[in-house]
């Protein structure tokens, strides 16, 4: 938790040369070593000593981070400090794309419209998928689902997801599918809607095992299964596009909040009104 933000440089470090005051800035959540086997090739997210800002170190919910300079990105002045807090989630969907060497006409299945999904639409649409299938049981995730050009939504709990995927794809099923969820079946479903031959990224982080994998799935239809985490350097183009419209992302903000009531209108919200909910940014200011 607090690990996406945006804000100003007010204190440099001594060595720091390329950060100055008053820079706007966003940054990455992996404080990675720079130099280790991962890091020196471009795996900043596998790197043996790195760490998690909001997990392993103090994060960002807060008036001030202190954060390693080369951990950051600067903001043009034309990208707002609100979408600025959403560069991170959004190299995320990028770095998925890319794990899924997602390619132009491909047909994409996403299972899970939260923010990561909602993410990811956007991202396969800039990589030039020609469909992208959705899969999420909320009916409000699914209305922001096709709002970010979902070209099919489905609702799981009506009727086998899997059979909708097929009957849209000329019974192949995607060249490339996501979970975007991380929980229960949601990993299986995601192997389930991948053609023979396709990709199945899995970007959900979860929280127990998922143990239900028939390896014939994977074995017997030669898909390959792919994992995809945090991101590596896409920020430098993840802001270029935001910065010059080709990229809106505003829509995942949900709502703005004081830091003070982070607990009340953030987590508790979040928790009550999840399906309401993308992003509800915190102002340490206000
Ligand atoms: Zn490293
Ligand atoms: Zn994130």
């Amino acid at each position: 938790m607090g690990h996406e933000f945006s804000g100003e440089v007010i204190q440099v470090g001594q060595d720091v040369t390329d950060l100055g005051l008053g820079n706007r800035v966003t940054g990455n959540r992996e404080w990675s070593c720079g130099k280790c086997y991962y890091c020196v090739r471009n795996k900043p997210a596998l790197c043996v000593s790195g760490v998690y800002a909001g997990k392993h170190v103090n994060g960002c919910m807060a008036e001030y981070l202190v954060a390693p300079a080369n951990t950051l990105h600067r903001l043009p002045d034309c990208v707002s400090y609100e979408i600025g807090a959403l560069v991170e989630p959004l190299e995320v969907a990028f770095h998925a794309v890319r794990q899924g060497k997602v390619e132009v006409g491909n047909t994409v299945a996403i299972v899970g419209a939260g923010p990561i999904g909602c993410s990811t639409i956007l991202a396969a649409k800039a990589a030039g998928a020609s469909r992208i299938l959705v899969s999420e049981y909320s009916a409000g995730r699914r209305e922001m689902a096709d709002e970010f050009g979902a070209t099919a939504v489905i609702d799981p709990a009506s009727g086998d997801p899997m059979k909708t995927i097929w009957d849209l794809t000329d019974g192949l099923g995607a060249d490339v599918s996501f979970d975007c969820v991380g929980s229960g079946e949601s990993p299986l479903a995601a192997i389930d809607f991948a053609r023979k031959g396709g990709t199945a990224v899995i970007v959900g982080v979860f929280s127990e095992p998922c143990r239900m994998v028939n390896f014939n799935d994977i074995s017997l239809t030669e898909r390959t299964v792919v994992g995809s985490s945090g991101c590596a350097n896409e920020a430098s183009f993840v802001i270029e596009m935001v910065a010059d419209g080709r990229l809106d992302p505003s829509a995942l903000i949900t709502d703005t909040i004081p830091l003070a009531d982070t607990v009340r209108f953030g987590f508790k919200e979040l928790i009550a009104n999840k399906h309401k909910h993308m992003k509800i940014l915190v102002q340490p200011s206000q």
